[in-house]
């Protein structure tokens, strides 16, 4: 059979790598892929935008392509796992409705509200409606969001009430365009941040591998928040009765409500969380899709067929299968361009591959492209550009490993963190198995 991953970052990477492994495919295509997945067996890189829908059907349709699997928001959120399943091609991604609860924190505000999931409290406001008033009552901090998608930048944490009232009325005003015609003032939480991310298929559920990332740029989590610059599993942090909550408090009713409000879920369903120190599972966001940088590191774990897991849960038999995943830990660093996540310099030539590949361990690509001028050099081509994974017995062990690979590969001015799953590994530390 035929698949096509949709995207081109180091998620799909870790996608494309992993269906290229089941027997049952013939040939992964990527749209639009980078030099990583170019290079990968049985996977073919396709020249199509990951938001031109018109054009990936049009190809799937063409190919006879059986499965797709939708790597980022974007097309999600507009609406492309309907248009394929209204077209009769298979899609495992959730519908426009569902995608609501990334593409509009609103939306999910309410929505959690209405179905009492544990969230920050807040207020919303359009121009109209701004009321600079209510903003003085609160306590401080004050977390200030855009409404629509903001490539993870449309979240303000504003230490005085004015730069608050600053923050929100720039989103009003259009600093972050359309995304930011609402916004959501929300109270400040404290508390360990999670990630847990399951493949669900309306009320069934397939909770994957424990995982934690890491959002911002500098060593010992400083610095500006960045779409992630690392990040393993499984995540000591989630014990078995942690797990068991955020089930019971988050995912199933999070899943009822979204059938019961007639938008049944289907996909990858990731919710962002903090813990309170009295254990609720805070819901901080969600996100319709499989992490990245997680992906990666979950799907080093998966001993499961991906094709199989997604066709399951399509037919609404996610319930009969059965995943087992690598006992040892798996972690990425993401190797990122200089000055990202401001702007950074593309087109650097990257080297060390051949090294990197004979070390344990793998290298996902993300922001990279072959220069065909300069006989396939391989040329830095995004802000984040890698993600080196290791395994080991310990998160300190894969860590050791992920970080050999690192030092294998160089390019001009390229910067990642040192510290990634240092939580983890001093949890080990204090706790060992
Ligand atoms: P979001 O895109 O909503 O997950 O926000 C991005 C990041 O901002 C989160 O990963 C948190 O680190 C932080 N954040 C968002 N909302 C809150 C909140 N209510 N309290 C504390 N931190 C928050």
């Amino acid at each position: 059979m035929k698949v096509l991953i949709v995207g081109g970052g180091g998620r799909e990477h870790a996608l494309a790598w992993k269906c290229a492994q089941s027997s049952r495919v013939d040939q992964v295509f990527v749209a639009p892929g980078n030099a990583g997945t170019a290079l990968e067996p049985k996977v073919r890189n396709v020249d199509i935008a990951a938001d031109d829908i018109d054009a990936l059907l049009a190809f799937a349709t063409r190919e006879d392509i059986e499965l797709s699997i939708i790597g980022p928001e974007g097309p999600l959120v507009a609406g492309i796992a309907d248009r394929f399943t209204a077209a009769g091609r298979a899609c495992f991604g959730p519908s426009r409705a569902a995608a609501r609860l990334e593409g509009s924190k609103a939306f999910t505000k309410d929505f959690l509200e209405r179905h009492r999931i544990p969230t920050a409290s807040y207020a919303t406001f359009t121009a109209k409606t701004f009321d600079p008033a209510y903003i003085r009552t609160q306590r401080l901090p004050l977390v200030v969001k855009a409404d629509g998608l903001a490539a993870g930048k449309g979240v303000l944490i504003c230490a005085t009430h004015e730069s608050a009232i600053e923050a929100a009325g720039a989103m009003l005003g259009g600093s972050f365009g359309a995304a930011g015609r609402t916004v959501v003032i929300e109270e400040f939480l404290s508390g360990e941040e999670v990630s847990f991310i399951v493949i669900a298929s309306d009320q069934t559920v397939l909770p994957l591998a424990t995982s934690q990332d890491h959002k911002r740029r500098d060593d010992g989590d400083q610095g500006p928040n960045t779409g992630g610059m690392g990040a393993y599993s499984p995540a000591p942090i989630v014990t078995p009765a942690l797990h068991a909550r955020i089930m019971r408090e988050v995912i199933e009713p999070t899943l009822r409500g979204l059938r019961a409000d007639g938008n049944p879920y289907l996909g990858f369903l990731y919710a962002g969380l903090m813990i309170a120190a009295d254990g609720t599972p805070n819901v901080l966001e969600f996100n319709c899709r499989f992490g990245d940088p997680e992906t990666q590191p979950i799907l080093m774990r998966l001993q499961a067929d991906l094709v199989d897991l997604c066709e399951a849960a399509l037919s609404g038999a996610l319930d009969s299968v059965d995943v087992r995943w690598d006992p040892r830990a798996a972690l990425g660093v993401v190797m990122a361009a200089g000055g990202y996540p401001d702007s950074y310099r593309k087109g650097d030539p990257i080297s060390g591959f051949p090294a990197a590949a004979r070390l344990p361990g793998k290298v996902f690509h993300a922001g990279t492209r072959s220069d065909a001028r300069d006989g396939g050099q391989i040329v830095t081509a995004g802000g984040r550009v890698l993600c080196a994974v290791g395994l080991g017995d310990s998160v300190a062990a894969a860590q050791a490993q992920a970080y050999d690979l690192v030092h294998a590969i160089h390019w001009n001015l390229v910067q990642y963190r040192r510290d990634i799953g240092y939580r983890a590994i001093a949890y080990e530390r204090r706790e060992p198995k």
